[in-house]
C-alpha cells in the first residue's frame, strides 16, 4: 500500500474536478505556497470523463445584449419546479459569463457571430438564447481546454485510473483524504489531505436506456452515504426526449434550438396535442413552447404519444422522427456535426436528407451530495462538512431544483468546481497536513474489504446489472406509481441481496475492470435503491417527478433527503425547502422516515455498505 500527501485531493477528472483542480493551484500560488500538491484522482484518462459528451452548450448571460440575469435566474427557478434555491440560482447565474469568458482565455473555441461576440443558440425552457457552444461539441473542447491547461501546472499531481474506494472520514466527520486502487500498478493508494473535492459525476447510467456512459455509476454519492452524510432529491431524474433508440445516443436539443421540429408516424407535429402549443413555424422555434418546451414536457408528450399510438414501432421501442431536413447541409455541418455523424453512423439516416428516429433516455440525475451554492459539503444536520466539498454533477447545490435546464449543468461545473477549489485551497493552508496511523489503518481496512470480493461469490453481475437497468427503465421513469415504484422496491432489494454473493471472476491485481465494474454496480444499487425510496415517498408531481396516482403538486416544496444507517438500510425525510444550505435538517412535524432495504443489512461488511 503506497501512502501520500497532498494539500487538496480533487477525485474526477471532469469539468468540474478539473475546474476544482485548476482554482486550487491558483489560490495556493496566490498565498505563496507554490509547493503545494493537487491530486486529481480519476478512474478513467480525464479526456475520457463523461463531460466529453457534451454537446449543446452552456448558458450564461452575454454582457450588453437584450439577455438579463434576472430573467436567467427567473427561467431556472422556473424550470426547479419549487426545488429550486434563488440563492444558489443566482450565484452561479451571476457567475457563469465570467467563467466562459475565462475559459475562451485558456483557448476555448466558442462558436461566433458574424460580428465577433459569442454566438448564443437557444434551448429548452430558456426565454432568450444564452446557450454558448462550440458546435455542437462542446463538452469536447470544454474538457480538452481545461485538461490542456492543467498539464502545464506542476503543483498537480495526476493519478489516472485509479478507482476511488472512499473517502476517508475522521470520527469527527473531518475530510482526511482518499483510498483508492492504481489499476495500472495493482496497488492501493492512500492520499492524505485536509481537503477533498468530489467531482465524480451523476447516476443516470444506472437506468438500461441512458445518454450517459458506462463510468456514470454515482461512486462518490455511494461514497457520501456510506459516510453518513445525505443525498438531496434523488428521485429527480431527467430524461432527455430525444435520444437514438437501443444505444440512447443523445441528439442534442441543440437541433431543436436550431429549427429541428417533432413529428409522429404520420407526419404530425404532435405537441401541440399535449399542452406545449401553440404550434411555431417550422423553422422557427419561439421559447418555452413546442420543441423549445421544458424537456421533462416533451418526454411525457412521446409517453401519451406512444400510448395514443402514434409513435413508429421498432425492435427498440416506438418511435417519433425529429426532422431537420428544412435546416439544408449548411446549418447542419456546421452547427449540428456531431449529431448528424451520430445519425449516419447509429441510426443509418442522413439528417440532410431523412428525419432521424428519436425516444427518451435516462439523461441527467438532479440529485446528489448537499452542497452550498459554493460546493461546501453539509451533513444530516446542515453543518458544513470541515474539508469536503462536491462540484459538478454529483452536487446538489440547489441550482436545478426538480428539473434542470439544458446547459445550466456545464456551466455550473465551472463555477461551482472553481469555487470549491478555492475553498478547498483555503482550508489546506490553515490546516496541518493530515496525518496519522490510525487513518492509514482505516484505509487499509477498507481497501481489503473490496480486495477480498475478487474470486469468490457465485453470482454473476451482467444479470444483476440488466436487471437493475430494465426496472428503472420499466417503472422509474417519465412516469411513476405507487405500483411501479413497489415492484422496483422489491427487485432493488433482491438485486442488493444477490449482491453481497456477488461473482468476480477475475483475480489479476493489474486492470482488473471486472471487479472494477462490480464495484460499480454496487455504488449503482445503492443510489439507486435511495432514488426509488425518494420517489415513493415523494406522494406528489413535481418537476421530472410525475406520479399518475398522485398527480397533483403539494403547496409546500419539500426537499427529499436520503441517508444510510450503520445497518445498511436506507431512510428518506422530506424536508422544507429554504434558503441554500438551512434547510436540511429542519422537520417540519410531517416528514416522513422511510426505511427500506434487507432487515438488518447482515451482509453490509462485505461491501461496506453499496447495493
Ligand atoms: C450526452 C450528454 C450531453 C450533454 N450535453 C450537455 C450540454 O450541452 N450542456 C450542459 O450543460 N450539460 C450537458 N450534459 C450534462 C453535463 O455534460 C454533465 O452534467 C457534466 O459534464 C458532468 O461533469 P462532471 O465534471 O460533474 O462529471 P463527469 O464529466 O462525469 O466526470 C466525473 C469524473 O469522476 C471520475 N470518477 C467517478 N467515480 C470515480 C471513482 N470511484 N474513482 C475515481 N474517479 C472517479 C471519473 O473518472 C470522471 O473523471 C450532457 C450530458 C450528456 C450525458
Amino acid at each position: 500500500m503506497r501512502v501520500e500527501h497532498a494539500d487538496v485531493v480533487v477525485v474526477g477528472g471532469g469539468a468540474a474536478g478539473l475546474s476544482a483542480a485548476l482554482a486550487a493551484v491558483e489560490a495556493c500560488a496566490a498565498a505563496g505556497r507554490d509547493d503545494a500538491v493537487v491530486a486529481l484522482v480519476s478512474k478513467v484518462y480525464p479526456m475520457r470523463s463523461h463531460t466529453v459528451a457534451a454537446e449543446g452548450g452552456a448558458a450564461g448571460v452575454v454582457p450588453g445584449g437584450e439577455d438579463t440575469l434576472d430573467q436567467h435566474v427567473a427561467d431556472t427557478l422556473a424550470g426547479g419546479a419549487g426545488l429550486s434555491h434563488p440563492d444558489a440560482v443566482r450565484y452561479v447565474v451571476e457567475r457563469a459569463a465570467g467563467e466562459l469568458a475565462r475559459l475562451e482565455r485558456l483557448g476555448m473555441p466558442w462558436s461566433r457571430t458574424a460580428e465577433g461576440r459569442p454566438a448564443v443558440r437557444r434551448f429548452g425552457g430558456m426565454s432568450r438564447p444564452r446557450t454558448w457552444f462550440a458546435a455542437d461539441k462542446t463538452g469536447f473542447h470544454l474538457l480538452h481546454t481545461l485538461f490542456q491547461t492543467t498539464l502545464r501546472e506542476r503543483s498537480i499531481r495526476r493519478y489516472d485510473e485509479h478507482v476511488v474506494l472512499d473517502l476517508l472520514l475522521t470520527a469527527e466527520r473531518e475530510a482526511r483524504g482518499i483510498v483508492g486502487y492504481d489499476q495500472q500498478r495493482g496497488e492501493v493508494v492512500v492520499v492524505l489531505a485536509p481537503a477533498v473535492v468530489l467531482a465524480t459525476g451523476g447516476y443516470a447510467r444506472a437506468w438500461g436506456t441512458s445518454t450517459n456512459a458506462g463510468i456514470v455509476t454515482g461512486d462518490g454519492l455511494s461514497m457520501a452515504l456510506r459516510a453518513g452524510l445525505p443525498l438531496r432529491d434523488l428521485e429527480m431524474v431527467q430524461v432527455h426526449p430525444t435520444c437514438l433508440p437501443g444505444s440512447g445516443l443523445l441528439i442534442t436539443e441543440a437541433a431543436r434550438g436550431e429549427g429541428g421540429v417533432l413529428v409522429d408516424a404520420t407526419g404530425q407535429r404532435y405537441l401541440a396535442d399535449y399542452g406545449l402549443g401553440p404550434v411555431t413555424p417550422v423553422g422557427a422555434p419561439e421559447p418555452r413552447r413546442m420543441e423549445l418546451g421544458p424537456r421533462d414536457k416533451l418526454s411525457q408528450a412521446f409517453w401519451h404519444a406512444e400510448r395514443d399510438g402514434r409513435t413508429v414501432p421498432t425492435r427498440d421501442g416506438g418511435v417519433v422522427h425529429l426532422d431537420l431536413r428544412h435546416l439544408g447541409k449548411a446549418v447542419i455541418d456546421e452547427r449540428l456535426p456531431l449529431v448528424s455523424g451520430l445519425a449516419r453512423r447509429f441510426a443509418g439516416v442522413d439528417p440532410v436528407h431523412e428525419p432521424v428516429p428519436v425516444r427518451p433516455a435516462a439523461h441527467y440525475t438532479m440529485g446528489g451530495i448537499v452542497t452550498t451554492a459554493s460546493g461546501q459539503v453539509l451533513d444530516d444536520a446542515g453543518r458544513p462538512v470541515d474539508g469536503l466539498f462536491a462540484a459538478g454533477e454529483c452536487a446538489s447545490t440547489g441550482l436545478h431544483g426538480a428539473n434542470r435546464l439544458g446547459s445550466n449543468s456545464l456551466v455550473e461545473t465551472l463555477v461551482v468546481g472553481r469555487e470549491a477549489g478555492l475553498a478547498a485551497a483555503g482550508v489546506a493552508g490553515s490546516r496541518a497536513p493530515a496525518q496519522g496511523t490510525e487513518l492509514v489503518d482505516h484505509a487499509r481496512d477498507l481497501a481489503d474489504t473490496r480486495l477480498a470480493m475478487r474470486g469468490r461469490g457465485t453470482e454473476p453481475p451482467a444479470p444483476l446489472r440488466k436487471e437493475l437497468g430494465r426496472v428503472l427503465d420499466a417503472d422509474v421513469g417519465i412516469f411513476r406509481d405507487a405500483d411501479g415504484l413497489a415492484r422496483a422496491s422489491a427487485t432493488l432489494d433482491d438485486l442488493h441481496a444477490r449482491f453481497q454473493d456477488v461473482r468476480v471472476a477475475d483475480t489479476a491485481d493489474v486492470l482488473n475492470t471486472d471487479w472494477a465494474q462490480v464495484l460499480e454496480l454496487g455504488a449503482m444499487l445503492t443510489v439507486a435503491r435511495g432514488a426509488v425510496a425518494a420517489a415513493v415517498a415523494r406522494t406528489e408531481s413535481r418537476g421530472a417527478h410525475q406520479r399518475l396516482d398522485h398527480p397533483q403538486t403539494d403547496d409546500v416544496a419539500r426537499h427529499s433527503l436520503v441517508t444510510l444507517d450503520p445497518a445498511g438500510e436506507t431512510h428518506v425525510r422530506l424536508v422544507p425547502v429554504e434558503g441554500a444550505g438551512t434547510a436540511i435538517g429542519a422537520d417540519i412535524g410531517t416528514d416522513i422516515d422511510t426505511a427500506v432495504g434487507t432487515p438488518g443489512g447482515t451482509a453490509v461488511g462485505t461491501t461496506q455498505g453499496d447495493a
